[in-house]
């Protein structure tokens, strides 16, 4: 489609962000429904995020995407927070509405979306989840909506995944902390239902802490967030013959939110699907 005098813009606003594949999956849903739209990646320093914040509200942008580093200090620059986003104490989709800018988290839907997709029923389950970062609260408060049983953090700096059990634990979803060399030393990793990497540890390569993959149940599910079919992580849950799945459904399903919160019409998950697809092999 070319472009034209009410072209709609959307974007992501990140740094670094020219990695991101998100234009490719929003590109190829505008295209598809003949949406007059483009979706473009903005490289935003953090001493200008309030400047960017400005410029999604005064050039009436579509919406807006945030990934790392902004998606918690974008919080202060915005008109309204939901109370999932507040929760989790992230954005990761800005929802512009008459002339204001919401801010949404769609990685909770994303996550739990994607765990659907594989057909993974998570109330009553037990998961092990490595890392407590952004991204990890997001899993945290998806897993605790969905009614898992308990949960077991396990992160590097052992005081965030402390305060992240303190702040997600329930009544029904039990969460403790342990350290990553713990992890290592499960001494019943066969209860675990779901794994969970929300470490960025494979982004750059290298290989992963000694979890040992092969004494969980042959049942377990292996999920790494990132969005990329080998990982670290990945390939030592395959090695030990395990079922392992990587985070582009997570991805997928974050971007279709957020498209139906700016279109208003459903997200054409499959054609979005297959752009990504076809771009992270590329
Ligand atoms: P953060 O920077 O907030 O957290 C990073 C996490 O990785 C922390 O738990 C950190 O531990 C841990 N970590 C980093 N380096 C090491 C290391 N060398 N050894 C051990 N642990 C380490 O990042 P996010 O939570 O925002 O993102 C995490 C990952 O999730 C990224 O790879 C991102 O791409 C992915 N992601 C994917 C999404 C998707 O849609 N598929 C959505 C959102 C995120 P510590 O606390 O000790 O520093």
């Amino acid at each position: 489609m070319g472009l034209s005098g009410k072209t709609r813009v959307a974007c992501v606003i990140g740094y670094p962000v020219s990695h991101s594949l998100s234009p490719v999956m929003h590109n190829a849903a505008f295209g598809h429904l003949g949406i007059d739209a483009v979706y473009v990646a903005f490289h935003v320093a953090p001493k200008s995020v309030a400047t960017a914040v400005a410029a999604v509200r005064d050039l009436a942008l579509l919406g807006a995407n945030i990934t790392v580093p902004h998606k918690e200090s974008i919080l202060s620059h915005l008109d309204s927070i939901s109370a999932r986003a507040r929760r989790v104490g992230a954005v990761n989709t800005i929802v512009p509405r008459r002339g204001k800018l919401l801010g949404e988290n769609t990685d909770v839907p994303g996550f739990q979306r994607a765990l659907e997709d594989e057909d993974v029923e998570l109330a009553g389950r037990r998961v092990l989840l490595l890392g407590a970062g952004g991204a990890a609260r997001a899993v945290a408060l998806a897993l605790r909506d969905a009614g898992v049983s308990r949960v077991v953090i396990a992160n590097r700096t052992i005081n965030r995944a402390q305060s992240l059990a303190r702040d997600f634990s329930s009544k029904r979803t039990r969460m403790e902390a342990i350290s990553l060399p713990e992890a290592a030393a499960l001494g019943d990793p066969e209860q675990f239902d779901l794994v969970v990497n929300s470490t960025s540890l494979g982004l750059t390569g290298g290989s992963f802490p000694d979890v040992p993959f092969e004494r969980f149940s042959e049942s377990t599910l292996f999920y790494d967030l990132i969005p990329r079919r080998s990982t670290p992580f990945l390939e030592a849950a395959r090695s030990a013959q395990r079922r392992a799945v990587d985070g582009l459904g997570m991805l997928l399903h974050q971007g279709a939110v957020a498209f139906e919160l700016w279109t208003g019409q459903p997200a054409p998950v499959d054609v979005m699907r297959r752009a990504l697809r076809q771009a992270s092999r590329s």
